[in-house]
Parts: C-alpha cells; structure tokens; sequence
C-alpha cells in the first residue's frame, strides 16, 4: 500500500533538494499536477550523500511536461522523456509508467514500455525498493509502496516483485544490483541474489552499448575493485571481461587491477578528475601482457610484437564492449608510450617528458613498477627526472655503451 512519511520521521528537508529540481516540481503542482523527486536522489539524500542528478516523475504527459517549460525537449524510444534545462543543468523529468503494454523479446526483455501509469505502478516498474521512493517537496513527505526506507535502514538492497523475472525482463538489473551494493555499502538481500547467477547468461543478449555504459558507472562508482570483486562472485563478468579469472589467478596480475582501481576509488572520493582511457588501460593491460609474451615465445621481435598485441587487444574489445574511440585512442596511446620509458639515453627522456601523454604513460608506468612487474628502479628513476633541474637531468642520462 501507499505509505506517507511525514518529514519528522525521514529528516529530509526541501532546503536539501536541488533548486531546479525545485522549479520543476513547484511548476507542475501550479499546473495541478502531482510531482515527486524519485528514485537515486531520494535515496542518496537519506543515506547522506550528495545526489549526483536529481529525477522528477509526474503524472503529466510528456507533451504537457514540454509546454509548461520552454526550454525543454522531449527525448528516447524506448522510454520517452523530458529534459528540462537550467543553464548546463538538466532535470529528467518522467511520466508515471507502468504494467500495461511493455513490448518484450523472445527472452522476456522489455523493448519497449510507454505505457503511462499512477504513482503505484510507476513505483512497481522501479527496481529496487530503495530506489523507488517519491519526495514531495510540498509537503516534505515520502512515498513508499515498497518498505524502501526501512530497507534503507537495514542496509538491504531488495528487489521489488520477483527477482528472477525482473532480471528476464531487464538482465542489467543484475549488474545494477551488483553496483548499487558496493556504491552504497548494501548487501544484495538473499532472494535477490540468488537467481543472479543463473541468469548470468542473459547479459549476452544485452547491446553492446548499454553494457559499456554501466561497466564505465561501475567503475566510477567510487568502489570499482569491491564491485568487480563481486560481480566476479556472481559469474557476471565472462560477457565483457573474460580474462578476469585469468588475471585473478596471477598475483601480479591482481596487483595492478587492485591498485589501479583503489587509485581510481581514492580519485573518486576526492572529486578528482579520472580518465576512462587510464582505466581501460588499465583493465586491459595484462591481457595485452598475455598476447605479447605469447608473441615472443614465437620469436617475434619486441617491438613489432608487443604493437600486435595491442592492435589484437584493441581490436578484440571494441567488438565486446564497444568502448568508444575517444576513449579507446587514450587507452592505446598509453600503451604504446610504454617502451619508450625504458629509453633513457640523449635525448630521448627529453621529447617523452614533452609528450601529451607523458602524465598518463609515467602513473601507468608507476602502477606496473609496484605491481612487480618491472623494476621500481625505473619509474623512481622518472620521479626524480621530472622534479630534476636541467643540468641534473643531463647527469641523470644513462651514457650510451
Ligand atoms: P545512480 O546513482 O547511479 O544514478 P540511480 O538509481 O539513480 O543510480 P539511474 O540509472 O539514474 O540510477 O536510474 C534512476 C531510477 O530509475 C532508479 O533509481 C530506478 O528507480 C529506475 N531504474 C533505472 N534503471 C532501471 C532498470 N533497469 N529497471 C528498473 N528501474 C530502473
Ligand atoms: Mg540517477
């Protein structure tokens, strides 16, 4: 049933919802519509943690939504919605949908669900019970049809209806599960995790593109190694990363993803920037180390060996997991820059200290020093070559013999 919340029970205060999320639900109540902030922010807030975007779900239609805002447009196929702009800000602003006529595949995934519903059934076609809270901030009072808050508060992440299905129906809900439990601290409550790996396999039939996308808020949840760690658990990582159990069974092979990863988390949490070209480097990088020492074993020479085995590695994930060429290009620079740390005669340290890729090529070059995998006389060796003066940097060359 419909349970209220009223403010001195949840604690969240309207002063905590964004401004324009503000303008936006403020507007459709003039309009007489009803408007809730849903979903992540609710649960977010509750948690205490600052909400990255802030979604609003209303029973207005999109067409309605888009006349009350003039700056907004109406967007997606197979979930229409509207954005409504703020300067560079945008607030997703969705119509209650629900049951109904959802379009599914031979497997059971949902293709298409325009079906516009109430309050209820939007709040049953959500995933998990703590992501399926409405916030009025009228009344400053919380909706809940699902026990979402009290979830909340035993620090469960639990499926709304039944787990096996909802997985048929959208496979990245497991990976959703997996995500939300490591970003938010939950464990994955049993019923809901119990059919995950069974149904691993339907992630296959996933597009490539929304396989990336989650992978890529995976790994900037601020908790990447803790999910990998667990999506491994689960058996939900052969689709796109099949090398993982390859990687895991080498100390140094764990080494590097670990630190690459808590560097990456630690980043996060610091609101530093983090660069997906570093991580899928990153990711990447052993199964390259894999290909290359295979080629040398053949007896192909170094050089030309280890460029195949990118160009093969490359080749090979953009075919899995589509990662984007912006992306992609970063990756295989970093790569390709790595030899030419081992350069250290004339000029040579010189031209790759002016590279723009320089940065990039030395932190990765630190991460496979301290993964054992070369001598950590080497990247201390560049530390101190580029906090070196001039005439110290000329003595630091290694003559040629
Ligand atoms: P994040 O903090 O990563 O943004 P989120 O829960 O807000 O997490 P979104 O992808 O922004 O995730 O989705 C917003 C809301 O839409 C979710 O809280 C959930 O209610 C609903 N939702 C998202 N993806 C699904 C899905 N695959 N199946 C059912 N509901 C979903
Ligand atoms: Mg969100």
């Amino acid at each position: 049933g419909r349970v209220v919340i009223p403010q001195r029970r949840h604690g969240l205060h309207r002063d905590g919802i964004d401004s324009c999320a503000l303008k936006v639900t403020d507007r459709l109540h003039e309009s007489g519509f009803e408007a809730y902030v849903v979903g992540g922010a609710v649960r977010d807030l509750l948690l205490g943690k600052h909400p990255k975007d802030f979604d609003v779900a209303t029973n207005a239609t999109p067409e309605e939504i888009h006349r009350l805002f003039r700056r907004s447009r109406i967007i997606g196929r197979r979930f229409r919605l509207v954005h409504v702009m703020f300067g560079d800000e945008i607030i997703e602003v969705s119509t209650f949908r629900g049951g109904g006529e959802t379009v599914t595949d031979e497997t059971g995934r949902v293709i298409r669900d325009n079906a516009w519903g109430n309050q209820e059934d939007d709040a049953k076609r959500r995933d998990f019970t703590v992501n399926a809270l409405f916030y009025d901030p009228a009344r400053e009072e919380i909706i809940d049809f699902h026990g979402g808050v009290e979830d909340l508060k035993r620090k469960k992440l639990v499926m709304i209806g039944p787990p096996a299905q909802r997985y048929r129906e959208d496979p990245v809900r497991m990976l959703r599960a997996v995500r939300l439990a490591a970003k938010l601290g939950l464990d994955i409550d049993g019923a809901t995790r119990k059919p995950i790996r069974e149904h691993a396999k339907l992630l296959e039939n996933v597009p490539a593109a929304r396989l990336f996308d989650e992978m890529l808020k995976l790994l900037f949840s601020g908790q990447s190694w803790g999910a990998l760690m667990q999506l491994r658990e689960e058996g939900l990582h052969h689709g796109f990363f099949p090398l993982l159990d390859s990687i895991l069974a080498n100390p140094q092979g764990t080494q590097f993803l670990k630190l690459a990863l808590e560097n990456t988390d630690a980043r996060i949490r610091d609101d530093k920037p983090v660069s997906a070209g570093f991580l899928f480097a990153a990711l990447l990088w052993q199964e390259v180390l894999q290909n290359w020492a295979r080629r040398k074993a053949r007896h192909e020479k170094p050089m030309p060996a280890l460029f195949a085995a990118i160009d093969e590695v490359e080749a090979v994930q953009e075919e899995k997991l589509a990662i984007p060429r912006r992306y992609g290009t970063v990756m295989k620079e970093i790569w390709m820059i790595q030899p030419r740390f081992e350069q250290r005669t004339g000029a040579k340290p010189f031209r790759l200290l002016e590279s723009p890729r320089f940065r990039a090529g030395y932190d990765f070059l630190c991460l496979r020093a301290a993964s054992g995998e070369l001598d950590q006389e080497l990247a201390d060796w560049w530390t101190r070559f580029q906090s070196a003066d001039m005439s110290q940097r000329e003595a630091m060359l290694v003559k040629d013999s």
